[in-house]
C-alpha cells in the first residue's frame, strides 16, 4: 500500500464531523457534568468511603463520555489543521473543555480537603481500586495553599512567568537565520534552520549551528532575564508551598523520589565514558580526528540507503513484537487492521508523531508522517508500543487509573524499539546494515540518557546559584551550561564558541510552573533498558511480568511496577542494568568497526 493512502478511520468514535451524534454526545456529557456538580459541590470534603467511591465512579462516567468528544475533535484537527470544519469543532470543544474545567474545579479542591481531613480514607477496602490515585492526590495536597492564594498565583503568573515564556517563543518565531546550504546563502525561519542541524553536508551543519546559536547569543541578556525571573519566581513559590527543594514538585507529579533520581544521575555520570567511547568510534567512522558538536547526531556516510515501504514496516514491527509473544502483538495487528494509524505525509497535518489512547474503544490512534526511512520505522514501532500499553491498561483499569506518570509511560514504547532493534540486527545482511541500526539507536539513546542528564545538572546549578545569592546574568548561565555539558562529553567533542548559548532555545527551561522537565526522559530510557536486560536473562518467563506491568496502568507506583519484575528501582546499583544494555550496543559496534 502506498503511504499516501494510509489515513485513519475515526468512525468508531463518530461517523463524520457533521454527524448529529457529536451534538448528542456533547449534550449527554454536559448533563453528566451538571448532575455531578449538583450532587457533589460543597459535599465531597465530608464523604465517607462508600460515598466517595460513588463520587469517583461518577466522575469516571463523565470523563469516559467526554473523552470520546475531546479525542475525536483533537484527532480530526491534528490530521487536517487547515480545514474550516476541523478548526471550528476544535475551537468549540476547547471552549467547552475550559467551561467544564471551571465548573468541576471544585472536585479536586474538595477531594484534597477530604484527604487533609481524613488521610486514612484511602486505606478503606471500598476504595481499594483508587488507593494509589488517592495517595498521589494526598502527596500534592500538603503543598496546596488557600483558595485565594492559589487564585493570586494564577493571576500573577499570567503577566509574570507566563509572559517571560511567551517572550522566548516570540523571539524564536520572529527571527530569520542566515544559513549557507550546500554553498548557497539562504534566509531561513528558526524551524527551517533548526531542521538543518542533522544535514548530511558537514559545512551546512556548521553554518546552521553557528547562525542559530550566534544570533541567539547576541540577545543572550534577554534570555537570561527571562530564565532568571522564572527560576527566582519558582524558588519563592516552592518556599510558599513548603517544598523542600525546587525539584520536589516535579518528583510528586512524576510519582518518584529524590534519592532514586540522584542515583540515576550519578550512574549516568559514572558511565559517561561509555557514551564517549561511542562518540570516539563515531568520529573514526566519519574519518574525523574528533567530533565537532555539529557531528553528534549527524548521519553516517557510505551506509546502505535503508528504505522501507509502509507494508514492509508493518511486517517488520509485527514480526518483532510476535517474536516476543504472539498475544503481545494483538494491539499492533488491530491498529493496522482497524486502520487506527494516519501515516500519510500531507499539507496541514501536525508535525511529529503521537499515540492517543481511546479508553472506551480499548484501543488507540496513532498519527505520524511515514517517509520510509529507518528512523520512521522506529517511530512507528515506538508509537505502537504506546498503543500496546493502552491495549493492556484499558482492559484492566478504570479510567482514573490510566493517568500514567511520564517515567513509566514509555515502558512499552522503548521496549518495542528494542524488539525491533534485535530483529534488525539478527537479520542484517551486512556489517554496514548493522552499523546503520546501531548508530541510530546509540545516537538516540546517547541524547536521551546522557545529554539530557546534562540539562538536569544545568537546571540544578541554576537553583544552587540562586540559593548562594549569585546573580544569573547571561555569561553566568552559559558557564553553568558548558560545565554541565562538559561533564558528559569530556574530550569526545569540540564545541563552537557559539554553543554556550545552546540553553537559550530550549522551550522547557521557560515552562512556567513545570520545572525539571528533563529527568523523566533519562529515567524512562534507563528503566526500559534495565527491563530489556532482564528479558534477555529470563526469556519467556519475563513475558507475563511485562503484561502485568502494562495492565497496571497508574494503579501502582513506578516502584511497585519495578517490583513486578523483581527489580528494586530504589537500590543504589539498580541503574547499572540499563547501562549494560547501552554498553552492549557500543561493544557490538566496536566489533564490527574493527573488522
Ligand atoms: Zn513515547
Amino acid at each position: 500500500m502506498a503511504t499516501q493512502k494510509v489515513t485513519w478511520d475515526l468512525s468508531e468514535l463518530f461517523p463524520n464531523i457533521t454527524d448529529p451524534k457529536i451534538n448528542q454526545a456533547i449534550t449527554e456529557a454536559t448533563t453528566l457534568a451538571n448532575t455531578f456538580e449538583k450532587t457533589y459541590h460543597g459535599k465531597i470534603a465530608n464523604l465517607n468511603a462508600d460515598d466517595l467511591l460513588q463520587c469517583l465512579r461518577s466522575i469516571e462516567v463523565f470523563t469516559a463520555k467526554f473523552s470520546d468528544i475531546t479525542l475525536y475533535s483533537s484527532l480530526s484537527f491534528s490530521a487536517n489543521m487547515t480545514l474550516p470544519l476541523t478548526q471550528s469543532l476544535n475551537d468549540r470543544i476547547k471552549k467547552l473543555q475550559a467551561t467544564v474545567g471551571t465548573q468541576l474545579a471544585f472536585y479536586e479542591l474538595e477531594l484534597g480537603a477530604l484527604l487533609k481531613r481524613n488521610p486514612q480514607i484511602f486505606q478503606e477496602p471500598a476504595l481499594n481500586n483508587y488507593r494509589h490515585m488517592l495517595e498521589r492526590v494526598y502527596r500534592d495536597v500538603k503543598h496546596q495553599l488557600s483558595e485565594v492564594e492559589e487564585q493570586l498565583i494564577i493571576e500573577k503568573d499570567q503577566f509574570g512567568v507566563d509572559a517571560w515564556k511567551e517572550l522566548q517563543s516570540k523571539w524564536l518565531n520572529t527571527r530569520m537565520f542566515d544559513v549557507t546550504v550546500y554553498g548557497e546563502k539562504k534566509m531561513l525561519s528558526y524551524a527551517e534552520a533548526n531542521g538543518l542541524l542533522p544535514h548530511p553536508d558537514r559545512a551546512t551543519r556548521e553554518s546552521a549551528n553557528k547562525s542559530i546559536y550566534g544570533l541567539l547569543g547576541k540577545d543572550g541578556e534577554i534570555f537570561a532575564s527571562a530564565l532568571r525571573s522564572i527560576c527566582n519566581d519558582w524558588v519563592n513559590v516552592s518556599k510558599r508551598r513548603n517544598h523542600i527543594s525546587p525539584m520536589e514538585s516535579s518528583l510528586i507529579s512524576n510519582d518518584t523520589e529524590q534519592h532514586i533520581i540522584d542515583n540515576l544521575l550519578k550512574t549516568i555520570e559514572e558511565n559517561a565514558g561509555i557514551y564517549r567511547r561511542y562518540l570516539k568510534l563515531k568520529a573514526k567512522l566519519m574519518e574525523l580526528p574528533v567530533l565537532g558538536n555539529h557531528d553528534i547526531v549527524a548521519p553516517l556516510h557510505g551506509l546502505p540507503d535503508l528504505t522501507f515501504t509502509y507494508k514492509q514496516a508493518q511486517d517488520l514491527i509485527t514480526q518483532a513484537y510476535s517474536r516476543f509473544d504472539t498475544q503481545y502483538t494483538s494491539a499492533v495487528k488491530e491498529m493496522f487492521s482497524k486502520r487506527h494509524i494516519d501515516a500519510a505525509p500531507r499539507f496541514g497535518k501536525r508535525n511529529g508523531a503521537f499515540c492517543e489512547s481511546h479508553y472506551n474503544g480499548k484501543s488507540a490512534y496513532i498519527l505520524n508522517s511515514f517517509n520510509g526511512t529507518l528512523s520512521d520505522v522506529f517511530t512507528l514501532a515506538h508509537e505502537l508500543g504506546h498503543a500496546t500499553h493502552d491495549w493492556y491498561t484499558s482492559r484492566s483499569q478504570t479510567i482514573l487509573n490510566t493517568d500514567i506518570s511520564s517515567i513509566t509511560a514509555e515502558i512499552a514504547s522503548i521496549f518495542g524499539e528494542l524488539l525491533l532493534t534485535d530483529l534488525l540486527l539478527d537479520e542484517a545482511k551486512s556489517d554496514a546494515q548493522q552499523k546503520a541500526v546501531l548508530c541510530l539507536i546509540l545516537d538516540e539513546a546517547g541524547m536521551t540518557a546522557f545529554q539530557v542528564t546534562a540539562r538536569v545538572w544545568f537546571e540544578q546549578a541554576l537553583y544552587t546559584s540562586i540559593q548562594k545569592g549569585e546573580f544569573l546574568d547571561y555569561k553566568t548561565i552559559c558557564s553553568h551550561w558548558t560545565a554541565a555539558r562538559n561533564r558528559i562529553y569530556g574530550d569526545a567533542v569540540t564545541w563552537f564558541p557559539e554553543m554556550e548559548a545552546e540553553w537559550t532555545m530550549k522551550p522547557h527551561y521557560y515552562m512556567a510552573n513545570y520545572r525539571f522537565y528533563s529527568y523523566p526522559y533519562v529515567y524512562a530510557q534507563m528503566f526500559v533498558y534495565s527491563l530489556y536486560e532482564q528479558y534477555l536473562k529470563e526469556g519467556k518467563a519475563f513475558v507475563p511480568k511485562l503484561k502485568k506491568a502494562l495492565s497496571a496502568g497508574s494503579s501502582l507506583s513506578p516502584l511497585e511496577i519495578g517490583n513486578i519484575f523483581n527489580l528494586n528501582v530504589a537500590a543504589p546499583d539498580f541503574w547499572n542494568n540499563g547501562i549494560k544494555m547501552f554498553e552492549r550496543f557500543v561493544n557490538n559496534l566496536q566489533k564490527i568497526t574493527s573488522h
